[in-house]
């Protein structure tokens, strides 16, 4: 079956799928995007990811180039003609095209491309035995609340993680504190079981799966803390975690040389995934809004 991109209007065979090489996203890395997975068929948190959306481009002052509702239809009619059951939808929205000028264009409209992958949410063995990450200074701009397609950073941290062997890069801040992951939100619990995770303000991304896992978390009486934390403090805590909408609720092992705990994924991680997991498959009428 061939696989469809959404590109400004039109459903597109991937392979032909293109923009202009004057989109400002191209240029300028001018835009914003969202991950929101797939499970079954239906998207999980897919209001929140679309109020995410909403602040990233607010923030950037870029007009969406489609209203909230017809952009729902238009993401659930992409999944269906990618027969897609389990994996992800990938959204990008551009100032769009215009001659090459730092300042905002005034007659640009703003891009838009959509695609969607396949990933099998379930059998993924790293969840089995957790995964390593190393720690990296965080060399981002000071907006990382907005969901830029500015990701050099990023794409730095993953390749030394990779490098190293690891899943993912913890990024640390100037003062020693972990802000999140290269593509993810940083967790810990404490060892008298609270669990810690950054203050959601412009020093992270407010991940939308960290947001439903702290309500899930309610749901358990677990305590959220949100607060930095070291490294030294992740490297000693009891459990540690990531959450992104690509890897759900995932265990860290091991941080830098240090293993984590007792080196096996936690069980309040696994508690946390489990319940995620029954919320991405039989909750989602009940789905989480996102605010920051
Ligand atoms: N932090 C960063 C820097 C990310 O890129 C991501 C996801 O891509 C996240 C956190 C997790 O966000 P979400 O749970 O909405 O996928």
């Amino acid at each position: 079956m061939p696989r469809f991109a959404y590109v400004n209007g039109r459903f597109v065979h991937h392979a032909d799928a293109a923009v202009h090489i004057e989109d400002r996203g191209y240029q300028f890395a001018d835009g914003v995007y969202e991950v929101v997975a797939v499970m079954d068929g239906d998207f999980i948190d897919r209001q929140a990811h679309l109020e995410r959306l909403d602040h990233s481009l607010h923030a950037l002052r870029i007009t969406p180039p489609v209203s909230q509702p017809v952009l729902k239809l238009l993401m659930q009619a992409l999944v269906r003609r990618n027969g897609l059951k389990n994996g992800l939808l990938y959204l990008q929205i551009t100032r769009g095209v215009a001659p090459r000028d730092f300042k905002f264009p005034k007659a640009a409209k703003s891009a838009i491309v959509m695609t969607t992958s396949r990933l099998d949410h379930g059998q993924l063995g790293k969840y089995d035995h957790g995964v390593r990450v190393v720690t990296i200074p965080d060399i981002r701009w000071a907006r990382r609340d907005i969901k830029s397609t500015g990701l050099l950073a990023q794409v730095l941290a993953k390749q030394a993680a990779a490098d190293a062997g690891a899943f993912e890069a913890l990024m640390v801040d100037g003062d020693g504190y972990v802000t999140e992951g290269a593509s993810s939100n940083a967790w810990i619990l404490t060892g008298d079981g609270v669990l810690v995770t950054r203050q959601p303000d412009r020093s992270i991304l407010h991940g939308v799966t960290g947001n439903t896992v702290e309500r899930l978390a309610a749901e358990l009486q677990i305590k959220v803390e949100r607060r930095a934390f070291t490294c030294a403090e992740a490297q000693s805590s009891r459990e540690a975690f990531l959450t992104s909408a690509t890897n759900f609720c995932l265990p860290i092992v091991q941080i830098g040389e240090k293993t984590v705990g007792d080196g096996l994924p936690g069980q309040v991680t696994a508690r946390l995934r489990t319940l995620y997991l029954d919320y991405a498959k039989n909750r989602q009428g009940e789905a989480f809004g996102w605010s920051l």
